[in-house]
């Protein structure tokens, strides 16, 4: 199930496939999602699109970059495992831009903005629905995500998920 807001003042939910992933990537159980620059799209102007400067992620679809929940799938040979308490923090990880080699924020990796990987038409989080041939998981707001393992951090024990959620875009992009 995903939260969609397909025009200005409507919500609906929309049942999705539950998401395909390839080596990298993690299938997760969204417990919280954080309402960020997704408000300009929930409650007014219906342009988010416009935050990033190249129309890739207004999709009706494309709600959420905030999230924290529990690793429900790995691929083999993961540094995770199923049961894992996990922050989220948005968007594709190349692994060789400047952001990606000096452990900045994963907000910032060139694969987010810049022409897609190959096999890709988009990027950032609808991206990464592509490369994993997923329809669904690239967004915080459904019940399950598909984040790159390089942008997974475990949450430690007795630090609740709603404490947890607010270090997302307050801490992962600053
Ligand atoms: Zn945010
Ligand atoms: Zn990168």
């Amino acid at each position: 199930m995903v939260l969609t807001i397909p025009e200005p003042n409507k919500m609906e939910l929309v049942e999705k496939p539950f998401p395909k992933t390839k080596s990298g990537y993690l299938i997760v159980r969204t417990e919280y999602a954080g309402v960020c620059l997704e408000g300009t799209r929930i409650w007014a102007k219906h342009d988010f699109e416009k935050f990033y400067g190249g129309g890739q992620s207004d999709y009706p679809d494309g709600l959420g970059h905030e999230s924290v929940g529990v690793v429900e799938e790995v691929m083999p040979g993961s540094l995770f495992q199923k049961g894992d308490r996990v922050i989220i923090f948005q968007g594709d990880h190349c692994g060789h831009c400047h952001a990606c080699l000096n452990a900045l924020s994963p907000t910032y990796c060139t694969s987010n903005t810049f022409p897609p990987k190959p096999g890709q038409t988009r990027v950032g989080m609808a991206g990464i629905q592509d490369v994993n041939e997923s329809e669904s998981g690239g967004w915080a707001m459904g019940q399950y995500r598909i984040p790159h393992e390089a942008n997974v951090v475990r949450i430690r024990d007795g630090l609740d998920f709603k404490y947890a959620q607010a270090a997302n875009c307050s801490v992962g992009v600053g």
